[in-house]
């Protein structure tokens, strides 16, 4: 079969199974399975596949109708230009996290260039997302991940030494600060924020393939959010900030319960599609 054949066979299994993004998620299989990129898709498109390719691209497209999410079967996805590997125990970073990244990073720059240093703390950090995101743009500055998850800290890890960042990022198996030890300048988190009734009712993408305990934030879905700001400031250097993503309807909660824990909110931005999505906070 050539990769031409290949791309539109894989197209019309997808169409034909109903799933959305047919045409990216095709062409995002078979590149992968067949080693192939896009360019050569448009130069090659007669070259013949392997046929173990093929095989490999048709169970990836027995999964894909399934309903499994296309990076969860790729293994990897891109977050902030980054690529990252996926675990079943790690939340699959999203888009909108990217948000979080730019808010965050002039304060970084600004605690570097003052300080030759910023040091940031990643409360469930998942695959890496956020802290490797961090590090990767800003030289001067170091990470601890924090995950209750083995095998999440491991991806991290994983993740961290594929992009060259491992000397500069820590993983901390701890329930939030537990274990953590020691003040940071920054205090990032995207934490599970999802009311628990409300996980029912996700998509099946989300339900079925992120791992609940990333997802689960307790009866109003506003609990990891008291933890957090209930001890950020023990772990704050003094001119520190606290960042963390929000649900889309949680900004004036998370904002109260911050203000009760005597920090002052420094900055609210929106994601791609308009939603309150960070928060940022200094203590007051
Ligand atoms: N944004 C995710 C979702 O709605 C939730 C992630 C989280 O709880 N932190 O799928």
């Amino acid at each position: 079969m050539t990769l031409a054949e290949l791309l539109r066979l894989a197209r019309q299994r997808l169409e034909a199974s109903g799933i959305e993004d047919a045409a990216l998620d095709a062409r995002l299989l078979v590149e992968h399975f067949t080693g192939t990129s896009r360019s050569d898709a448009i130069a090659w498109p007669d070259m013949v596949t392997e046929s173990q390719a093929v095989a490999a691209v048709e169970a990836a497209l027995e999964r894909r109708s399934a309903g499994e999410p296309v990076h969860r079967i790729l293994g990897f996805r891109e977050f902030y230009g980054l690529e990252l590997s996926l675990s079943a125990q790690t939340l699959e970073p999203r888009p909108d996290t990217e948000i979080l990244i730019d808010a965050i990073l002039p304060f970084m720059r600004d605690v570097a260039a003052r300080e030759g240093a910023c040091r940031v703390l990643d409360l469930g950090t998942g695959t890496g997302a956020i802290a490797l995101a961090l590090l990767a743009n800003v030289p001067d500055a170091t990470a601890i991940g924090v995950d209750v998850s083995a095998d999440a800290l491991a991806t991290a890890a994983r993740n961290a030494a594929g992009l060259g960042l491992a000397d500069r990022f820590t993983a901390l198996r701890s329930d939030w600060f537990s274990q953590v030890n020691g003040r940071f300048h920054v205090i990032a988190s995207n934490p599970p924020y999802i009311r628990s009734d409300d996980i029912a009712g996700l998509q099946a993408e989300v339900r079925l393939f992120d791992p609940v305990r990333a997802l689960d934030g307790g009866e109003d879905g506003l609990q990891p959010y008291r933890v957090i700001a209930a001890q950020a400031a023990a772990h704050l250097e003094q001119d520190g900030a606290v960042v963390v993503e929000i649900g889309n309807t949680q900004r004036l909660e998370v904002i109260s319960i911050f203000e009760n824990e005597c920090f002052r909110l420094l900055e609210a931005r929106r994601d791609l599609g308009g939603n309150d999505r960070v928060l940022l906070f200094a203590v007051a």
